[in-house]
């Protein structure tokens, strides 16, 4: 694993003119497949399951999910048995390529009914899985757990420049909680998908969890801005204007992009730039929260 990650400043007329400064942390290099806040998020779950001497760790997913597919690899590499469960009882390992990819690297797909996919986050279906699969580590969707926002706690840790504003991707809102609570500045959350006003309960949900009073809870939403406006249609919807931005964007920086996550964030991050929505002198950081092995699919 590729850690700390790079970080590197962009330049460009657009942000000399607004006196901004842009940094993209690279969490994308961390690894081809365990990728970005995936890694972060998992660290602190695969510690756990070695610590309790679990016999395999199970979690869920989407078809194309990064979550499932850096979980696999993941396991692959730190041995670790992994379930994956599939959202979609039609589907066969070799439907696609994250698929395939998760199965070649070990990990038990288990495709599921989308009524019983809706109960993955009820106690008494986790149960009900522990009695069929014995003594596992249940890691919620896209890692979104404690273990989940404590990892995403060392994002910014790394970070030895000063800045004024964080922007990241958002889809459960794990990343943000894990960049509010590791730093004192604004962090802008692009939701990926329609109707992201629940990102902010999901956050807060998230500090209930750590028992935070309310007045700290409050000091940490107040630095919270979600920005819903750049969700180009829904939840891995996209369109020309995206695909056009990401390829001037990979052009002009030689950084990678995927259309689910991090292009609507950088698409907003510029929009926001140019709409002189950060003062002068503002340092802001890009997170590069990875998500490239699911611009497979898009390419061919
Ligand atoms: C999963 C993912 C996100 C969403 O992160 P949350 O912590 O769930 O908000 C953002 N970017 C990429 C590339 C992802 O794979």
């Amino acid at each position: 694993m590729n850690l700390p990650s790079p970080i590197e400043q962009l330049h460009s007329d657009l942000f000399s003119q607004h006196n901004v400064e842009v940094y993209v942390k690279r969490d994308d290099l961390i690894d081809p497949v365990i990728s970005g806040n995936k890694w972060r998020k998992l660290k602190f779950n695969i510690e756990k399951f070695k610590a309790g001497r679990y016999d395999k760790l199970l979690t869920f997913g989407g078809a194309y999910s990064n979550h499932i597919s850096a979980t696999a690899r993941a396991g692959k590499e730190l041995g670790v048995k992994t379930i994956g469960i599939v959202r979609g009882d039609e589907l066969k390992a070799d439907a696609n390529d994250t698929l395939r990819q998760a199965s070649a690297d070990g990990m038990e797909l288990i495709f599921t009914k989308r009524e019983e996919y809706a109960l993955r986050d009820e106690k008494y279906y986790h149960e009900e899985l522990r009695r069929r699969h014995g003594n596992i580590w249940i890691v919620p969707e896209g890692g979104s757990n404690y273990y989940g926002v404590l990892g995403c706690q060392e994002i910014l840790k790394e970070v030895d420049i000063p800045f004024t504003h964080v922007i990241t991707a958002c889809g459960t809102g794990t990343t943000a909680t894990g960049l509010l609570l590791s730093s004192s500045s604004e962090v802008i959350g692009v939701s990926a998908l329609k109707g992201g006003d629940f990102l902010t309960e999901n956050i807060k949900n998230h500090l209930m969890t750590l028992s935070l009073p309310e007045s700290h809870i409050s000091d940490v939403m107040g630095r919270f801005v979600l920005q819903t406006g750049y969700h180009f249609g829904g939840y891995a919807k996209y369109n020309k204007e995206l695909l056009e931005f990401i390829e001037t964007f990979e052009d002009q920086y030689k950084i990678p992009l995927d259309q689910v996550y991090t292009g609507k964030m950088m698409y907003a991050l510029l929009d926001l730039i140019e709409q002189n929505y950060f003062p002068e002198n503002s340092k802001i950081i890009a997170l590069h929260t990875g998500g490239l092995q699911g611009k497979k699919g898009l390419k061919k």
